[in-house]
């Protein structure tokens, strides 16, 4: 962040606001954690400020500090429009295009508050009075992190701030594997356990609360994986019958696609989920190296996200998809092989 950015925020938080702090739709480990962590430290200093999800999140994030303060917009919605209609101040979080928080946007593009983005993401949209934008951060937490810092307020991270910010680190960077995280990330995690992140308790809570249902849903995935050799990909699909039958809940394959890319020459996985309610195909691309599978989803299926992590969709029926899917890589075989 900018001196200029700084000495602005330090004016807006130097008098009460009405703040409201917005993570992405199907918020994600990252999402929450900086949403909360933010909250805690905005409440710390006086600060009304009110965490409004688009919607509903995985089970495995709700034992987070402050959790039960979280408004769902598609549950209360009521009270979280007020909220927004109130609002002198919005951080948006973990994201950088409106249209990432569904229903949600049209209240916040309709809003008169400042707007502070916080975002690790490519190609920041033009939304915010101050933009807060850097791909090389492993995660959003570790900004919300340098953003504390900036403000000279590092010794104000209470365990509550220390444990969300951990969580977000952890799940965005693969538990410390991606090479997003730096000599930087480690110090910052240091700093957090110094301050009362409970490293392990919070691995404990986001990775061994799996119920048998879910193993057995892994272990239908992995049954259902694809090799296609000459393009080092795999997929995965999982049906929505297949979803039924192993009683399936929100968040439940999370992590399932990157099981392809523990193959050794693999540098492409993809899973296809199929939601019927919604009527598409949920996608995820991993890659690694240099497949960028951010504008792969981008170009092909409605979607975004990082080099090496990135989401989309199909309106297509689940094998169409697939068919459409494969029909793609020739023209990538040469990138996928290099
Ligand atoms: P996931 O596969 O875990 O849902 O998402 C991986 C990454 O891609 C995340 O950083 C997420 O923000 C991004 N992403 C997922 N789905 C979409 C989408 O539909 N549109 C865009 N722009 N990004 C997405
Ligand atoms: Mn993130």
């Amino acid at each position: 962040m900018n001196l200029e950015d700084i000495n602005a925020i330090k004016k807006l938080l130097s008098v009460p606001q009405k703040i409201v702090i917005v993570p992405h739709k199907n918020p994600d480990g990252d999402a929450i954690g900086s949403t909360l962590a933010l909250w805690h430290y905005l409440q710390n200093k006086g600060q009304e400020a009110t965490v409004i999800s688009p919607n509903d999140y995985p089970r495995f994030l709700k034992w987070m500090p402050g959790n039960e303060y979280i408004l769902n917009y598609e549950k209360e919605n009521r009270q979280a429009k007020r909220k927004i209609n109130e609002a002198s101040l919005i951080f948006t979080l973990d994201f950088n295009h409106l249209g990432r928080v569904g229903q949600m946007e049209e209240p916040l593009e309709n809003s008169d508050a400042e707007f502070i983005m916080i975002d690790h993401h490519q190609e920041p949209a033009d939304y915010a009075n101050i933009t807060y934008s850097d791909v090389s951060m492993s995660s959003t937490c570790e900004m919300v992190y340098n953003f504390i810092e900036s403000l000279g307020d590092t010794l104000n991270i209470t365990t509550e701030i220390a444990n969300c910010l951990y969580t977000g680190i952890m799940t965005d960077t693969g538990s410390f594997e991606f090479p997003s995280t730096t000599s930087r990330t480690h110090r910052i995690v240091a700093d957090l356990i110094d301050k009362g992140a409970e490293n392990a308790k919070v691995h404990n809570e986001v990775f061994n609360t799996n119920a048998p249902s879910r193993l057995h849903l892994l272990g239908c995935a992995l049954k259902n994986l694809i090799i296609l050799e000459e393009y080092k990909t795999v997929y995965i699909t999982l049906s929505q019958e297949e979803l039924d039958n192993n009683d399936f809940k929100k968040g439940d394959t999370e992590g399932f696609v990157n099981y392809g890319l523990t193959l050794g020459e693999i540098v492409f996985a993809v899973i296809f989920i199929e939601n019927t309610e919604e009527g598409i195909i949920k996608i995820s691309f991993r890659s690694k190296g240099d497949f960028l599978v951010n504008e792969f989803a981008r170009k092909h299926f409605n979607g975004g996200g990082h080099n090496n992590a990135a989401g989309g969709r199909s309106n297509l029926s689940l094998p169409d998809t697939v068919a459409y899917f494969k029909s793609l890589l020739e023209n990538y075989k040469k990138a996928l092989n290099s």
